[in-house]
């Protein structure tokens, strides 16, 4: 029997600053029937498309796609912050609504031609994901599609991200 992943996102108002209405997936994380029901769904996505290597951002994009990963038993890339990685990395940055970050990738994350999935927990505007499709490129990896927990409809990174197959498990 299947649940209503809805069910687990908790909406927070006025979360991170006020106005905003942030979707925490925690309780979804802290249910092991919810997290199981979502890792197989990505992982059956991904599976269908042949994926070989997973590459999730910082830090949600980890949640998600490590437990996809160990269940089709392929690697995981962490696409990380400045200072974090201890290897040569290749680098992108992105728009944030004030600002600019930067991720960083090892660069031997990804073999030339490996057919790698994107994971984040949420697609917003799409810049985060954006750029970490940016370094798997750069590697010459061929992103053959990106899945998120939640899409938020409202904030359009799915036109950022739309030459790529997209799997959203909920929208909002
Ligand atoms: P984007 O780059 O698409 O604008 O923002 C997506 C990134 O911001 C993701 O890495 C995601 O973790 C984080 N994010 C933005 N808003 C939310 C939210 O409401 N809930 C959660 N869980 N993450 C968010």
């Amino acid at each position: 029997m299947s649940v209503n992943l809805r069910d687990y996102i908790a909406s927070v108002n006025d979360f991170p600053e006020k106005g905003v209405v942030y979707r925490d997936i925690s309780p979804l994380m802290a249910d092991g029937v919810a997290y199981a029901q979502a890792t197989d769904q990505i992982a059956a996505y991904a599976k269908d498309k042949g994926v070989e290597m997973i590459v999730g951002p910082e830090a949600r994009g980890f949640i998600v796609g490590c437990p996809v990963a160990y269940k089709l038993g392929i690697g995981f890339a962490p696409a990380r912050k400045k200072g974090k990685l201890p290897r040569p990395t290749i680098s992108a940055s992105y728009g944030l609504e004030y600002g600019r970050s930067t991720l960083y990738l090892h660069t031997d994350a990804i073999k030339p031609g490996q057919r790698v999935l994107v994971t984040d927990d949420l697609l917003a505007t799409g810049g985060t994901i954006a750029a970490t499709i940016k370094l798997v490129e750069d590697l010459g990896g061929i992103v053959v599609g990106t899945a998120f927990l939640i899409e938020l409809k409202d904030l359009k990174g799915r036109e950022k991200i739309k030459n790529y197959d997209m799997l959203a498990l909920m929208d909002f």
